[in-house]
């Protein structure tokens, strides 16, 4: 079978990320498949090869593309990001899993892109320097008390955490109760991080504490980073300040005396 569908991860926001993977993929695509402002970044408005549709019809638009691809075409699934993160990838592989055969024969490749949590620590330093999870706040896919466990296991488990889907109009409570919640169990110093647009023009970054932190600080184009105990800021003269977490565990340091490195 000599259909292609490749997914493809466009990066943060500016062209500067496209990877020269994904620009190679795109140029070999005869349709482009996604959600409308991910497909506008590379597609022209009036191309007839784009497909675009609203971001809950993840499902039908991976079916429609991998239909297409059986017929023989080489189509591009766009995602923000990376895909494989909150995205498209895990979509199509549904699919596949539960399509026909004939969709397992076809040539299926996954382009990485820069993951917004990974733009957006780059914007402000180091911040999953060390352990980290990456959780979406969004209870569409999952059931709220689910991620309240995951918020309080993570805490716990003294991880940095990176926040998807924090807000949004359909879901405008979600972040205030997380953020509640991990009130109850972390150090109202510990560093938050609103990074609004990373890797964009527009670009933002905030840096508070969590006692401080209000989910109206947060949109749907905001990713959240909620420290660990060891994330710290550094403070730099006419510069903003580093926001890091350390490469060791407290104690582990290998340059500290008497390690033994
Ligand atoms: N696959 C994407 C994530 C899709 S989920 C990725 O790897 O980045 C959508 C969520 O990602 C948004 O609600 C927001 O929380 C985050 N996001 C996407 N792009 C962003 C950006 N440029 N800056 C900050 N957060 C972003």
């Amino acid at each position: 079978m000599s259909g292609r569908l490749i997914v493809i991860g466009l990066g943060p926001g500016e062209a500067i990320y496209l990877t020269a993977q994904a620009l190679e993929a795109l140029a070999c695509a005869d349709w482009f498949y996604g959600y409308g402002p991910y497909v506008d970044r590379v597609v022209a408005v009036d191309d007839p090869r784009r497909v675009v549709s609203d971001n809950r019809e993840e499902g039908a638009r991976a079916r429609e593309a991998l239909t297409l691809a059986a017929r023989g075409e080489c189509v591009a699934m766009l995602s923000g990001g990376d895909p494989g993160v909150f995205a498209m990838a895990s979509a199509v592989c549904e699919q596949i899993e539960r399509g026909p055969g004939a969709w397992r024969e076809l040539s299926l490749e996954i382009v990485p892109g820069v993951s917004a949590m990974l733009a957006a620590a780059a914007a402000c330093g180091a911040p999953l320097g060390h352990d980290f999870a990456a959780i979406s706040l969004s209870d569409n896919l999952k059931p709220w008390p689910l991620i309240e466990r995951r918020l309080l296991a993570c805490a716990g488990a003294g991880l940095v955490m990176a926040f998807y889907n924090p807000i949004s109009k359909a879901r405008p409570w979600q972040l205030g109760v997380a953020l509640e919640k991990l009130r109850e169990v972390l150090s109202p110093d510990t560093l938050v991080i609103f990074a609004r647009a990373a890797g964009r023009a527009d670009e933002q970054i905030t840096t508070t504490t969590l006692d401080q932190a209000r989910a109206d600080q947060a949109d749907m184009a905001t990713l959240v980073i909620i420290g660990s105990e060891e994330t710290r800021r550094v403070e730099r003269p006419g510069q903003s300040s580093l926001i890091y977490t350390p490469r060791f565990a407290p104690g582990c340091d290998p340059e500290a005396a008497g390690s033994q490195g």
